[in-house]
């Protein structure tokens, strides 16, 4: 796909020289509650999800196509540190491994393939699924870990049909945005990738392991990128060229180009969400929502939809985390 915002891959090797430091998510910890575009769909869909993911923080299973999510996102980011002309289909191949070893250090991935070598390798034999990107193994055996990685390499391949990276040099990936808007609601997320045009036009890339999605789907992934383009917009005073949703489920893209009056229209939606959760930890009043996404929620044990009873509102923690709370807190001896 041609763009306005593909450049010269000599001009992006000297940019990738002074390519920008990607920020630890540890060591820009929000100082106070902030809204995510995650953690705004949370509560949009429902309530009490966003009170058990973002306040109680109750842990949750990691699923296998999450994590072929992650490990994706891991080699595209990668991908752009190689010099332009060697960001080919084989060198993005020859990183999921070591992204992957990487990958299953982490808590509760290891633990999805429990029968599978441990020492980071996939076995060779047997033959790997042709259509892989679909569906995601969860067998946990050697030979789910196998297919497993194999539909993640799928999904790389994939990205090189819809893009050129020998003629991309990202601005920045994985890259923190945030910003704190007049009424001192903070708004911080990640961007898979930001592309700058010698021209100072923005482009936000945004990296989806599954297909293009039906039509509340497609309102929800836009939703995330309009929150990043009105950050984008308030601190660099640009309004993105183009959001970029790349599906490499099937290889398909949708494009957005924002305007002004819909950023503030989407501006003044935020605000509304973020009064709603306001006034949702000051009463610890976070209602259920029962809807299609309950089948993939963790946390049915636990919600009076399903029978189950909440913990009770964990009022010092939100307090200690910079919540306004009207419940009294609890005075240590
Ligand atoms: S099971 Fe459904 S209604 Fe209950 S917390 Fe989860 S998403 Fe909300």
């Amino acid at each position: 796909m041609t763009s306005i915002l593909e450049t010269d891959p000599s001009a992006g090797a000297a940019s990738a020289a002074g390519a920008p430091a990607r920020t630890s998510a540890v060591d820009t910890a929000p100082r106070r509650p902030s809204l995510s575009p995650s953690r705004a769909a949370d509560f949009k869909s429902c309530p009490l999800l966003y009170r058990f993911r973002t306040i109680d923080r109750l842990p949750e299973r990691k699923s296998p196509a999450a994590v072929r999510g992650t490990l994706v996102h891991a080699v595209l980011e990668r991908l752009y540190d190689l010099p332009a002309a060697e960001r080919t289909v084989g060198a993005a191949r020859a990183l999921i491994e070591p992204a992957w070893a990487e990958l299953r250090e982490e808590p509760g991935v290891a633990e999805l393939f429990p029968t599978a070598p441990t020492d980071g390798a996939a076995p060779t034999d047997g033959a790997a699924p042709t259509d892989g990107a679909a569906d995601v193994p969860a067998g946990g055996t050697a030979a789910d870990l196998e297919a497993w990685l194999a539909s993640a390499g799928t999904l790389v391949e994939t990205y090189f049909a819809l893009e050129d990276p020998t003629r991309i040099q990202p601005h920045g990936r994985e890259e923190l945005v945030e910003v704190t808007l007049p009424d001192g609601l903070l708004l911080r997320g990640y961007v898979d990738r930001l592309d700058v045009a010698p021209s100072g036009a923005l482009r936000v890339v945004d990296y989806k392991t599954g297909s293009v999605p039906r039509e509340t789907f497609e309102a929800k992934a836009l939703f995330q990128m309009k929150f990043y383009a009105l950050v984008l917009w308030r601190t660099r005073g640009v309004i993105a060229a183009q959001l970029k949703l790349m599906y490499l489920g099937d290889g398909d893209v949708l494009t957005y180009a924002p305007d002004e009056a819909e950023l503030r229209r989407f501006e003044r939606t935020l605000l509304a969400i973020w009064a709603a959760i306001e006034r949702a930890v000051a009463t610890a009043d976070f209602r259920p929502n029962k809807s299609r996404l309950c089948g993939w929620c963790d946390h049915q044990a636990l919600c009076p939809a399903f029978g189950g009873t909440p913990p009770p509102f964990p009022v010092d923690a939100a307090a200690a985390a910079g919540w306004r709370t009207a419940l009294p807190i609890a005075v240590a001896d």
